[in-house]
């Protein structure tokens, strides 16, 4: 393939990601948005192998992408929608890897010369900072995994002094980026040893910056990952001489700092004090010292009630949750509503910005399950409207209904806007038992009085209120 050919695949290719970005910003639109992302993708790696940069070893290319491909196929065939976040988790940590990996090669590499000391100068600063960004994005990634999936706790680690630890590590990876260059310009300088120093403080900043996240504040770091994955392939980019993988980069560079901004205004906390670490837990009753307490005694419902409850009221509001993703009831949950609707009562979502365990993640489920769009709403559209509504119906959903995030300032969740659902005349609260949520913490909501708990699976429970509807 000509080089006019493969600049002007790179150009539609580039289209194309903006295309998908655009399309990917409304759920109408999304699903256009992925198809224009993948028919890039396929322009990107088509004009990329058989472009003029590769000159041998197609056949080992083609062969590593088919052998990847298919490991990327079985994953995706395989994992549940619950698992989907640690997969992206871990998939970020790979984009991190190959930064890292790229970078050494780079670095290695004898081939390449430069004309002019300042272009080598700034070939050596391209490659420190890749492998900077690609290794803090792997560690970082890989306990992010850890903690999405339980392996590991989802308690904050509150090292003393973590602020200056940070700092130190901070001060370390200028020091010895310093070096790295210095050592590249002089006779018998041995630049590799500061390189691989910068990388062990980078894969331990990357560990202790997300160990030190408290539970409820990792949708932030998820978003926050996927930024840091953009700037590593961007990095990667300048690294190789690859426009388009600068430009795709920064795509997701950008739209993962915009959308880690959103998702910190959702939940009302500081960006720099979650990207430090453990916000909200400073206080001694910090972490789950409630979690599984008893509050009093809740009221229990079984299936006729909920049936009975929902056919009288004429407002309803379905709050659903990480639960509902486990129990896969949205196609339940769309049958219980097109009922209700047929019947004449009002049915509506409300959807809180990190309800389940990725951003979107309730927009897809319950697009999944054809729930028309119009009657999706996101939290701050209905916040106001549940003293106007007659039953509020919680799908396997804890933190996000939890009044604690706004009454109690000791709360890990303190200051997170909940959906404040206990306004309403009745709730109906769906869960297997009384354990906590993500974060760890007992939900006051639970022992209120206007609480009905209707415990069990809630597929298997909305199953039997769909037939008593019926
Ligand atoms: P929570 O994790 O707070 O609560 C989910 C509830 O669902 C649990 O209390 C559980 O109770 C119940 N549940 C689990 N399985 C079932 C089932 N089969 N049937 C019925 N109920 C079930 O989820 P929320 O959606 O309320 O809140 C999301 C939390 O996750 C927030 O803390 C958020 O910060 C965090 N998070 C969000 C991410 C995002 O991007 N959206 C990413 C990472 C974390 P029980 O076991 O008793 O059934």
């Amino acid at each position: 393939m000509s080089e006019g050919l493969v600049t002007v695949s790179y150009i539609g290719a580039t289209i194309l990601f903006i295309l998908t970005l655009g399309g990917l910003s409304n759920q109408e639109t999304a699903r256009r948005g992925n198809l224009y992302g993948m028919i890039g993708m396929a322009i990107a790696i088509i004009a990329t192998v058989f472009g003029p940069e590769v000159t041998s070893n197609v056949h080992l290319i083609i062969i590593m992408m088919l052998i990847g491909g298919t490991i990327g196929i079985v994953l995706a065939k395989k994992v549940e929608m619950t698992q989907m976040p640690e997969l992206v988790a871990i998939l970020h940590s790979l984009v991190g890897l190959a930064a890292v990996l790229v970078g050494y090669v780079n670095f290695m590499d004898e081939t390449i010369s430069f004309p002019t000391e300042v272009e080598k100068t700034i070939h050596e600063v391209e490659i420190y900072i890749g492998i900077l960004i690609g290794a803090v994005t792997f560690s970082g990634s890989i306990i992010a995994f850890g903690k999405l999936s339980g392996k590991i706790g989802g308690n904050p680690l509150m090292l003393p002094a973590r602020h200056w630890l940070n700092l130190g590590l901070l001060i370390a990876a200028i020091y010895f980026g310093y070096d790295f260059v210095h050592q590249g310009h002089i006779d018998g300088g041995n630049a590799l040893m500061p390189l691989m120093i910068m990388t062990c403080i980078a894969l331990l900043f990357g560990i202790h910056m997300v160990m030190a996240i408290g539970g409820a504040d990792m949708p932030v770091v998820v978003s926050m990952l996927n930024s840091y994955s953009g700037w590593a392939a961007s990095a990667t980019g300048f690294m190789l001489g690859n426009d388009l993988l600068i430009v795709v980069g920064a795509l997701v560079g950008s739209s993962g700092a915009i959308l880690s901004y959103i998702m910190c205004r959702a939940m009302n906390r500081n960006f720099i004090s979650v990207i430090a670490g453990g916000f909200g837990t400073d206080s001694s009753s910090a972490g789950s010292s409630d979690a599984g307490e008893d509050q009093g005694e809740v009221i229990s419902v079984e299936t006729d009630d909920v049936a009975g409850l929902l056919l009288d009221a004429k407002e309803v509001m379905i709050i659903p949750g990480y639960g509902m993703a486990v129990a896969q009831a949205q196609h339940t949950v769309h049958e219980i509503t097109q009922v209700l609707r047929e019947k004449g009562v009002n049915v509506r979502f409300g959807i809180h910005p990190v309800a389940g365990r990725m951003p979107g993640h309730m927009n897809v489920l319950l697009a999944e399950a054809k729930v028309p769009y119009d009657i999706v709403f996101e939290m701050e559209e209905i916040n106001d409207d549940f003293p106007n509504i007659d039953v509020s119906m919680i799908i396997g959903a804890n933190d996000i209904v939890n009044p604690s995030a706004l009454d109690d300032p000791n709360s890990p969740i303190a200051g997170m806007p909940v959906l404040e659902c206990w306004k309403g005349k009745t709730t109906i609260v769906m869960k297997r038992g009384m354990a906590t949520g993500y974060a760890g913490v007992q939900n006051p909501l639970f022992f209120k009085e206007n609480t009905r708990m209707f415990f069990g699976d809630a597929k298997q429970r909305l199953d039997e209120v769909l037939k008593e509807l019926l």
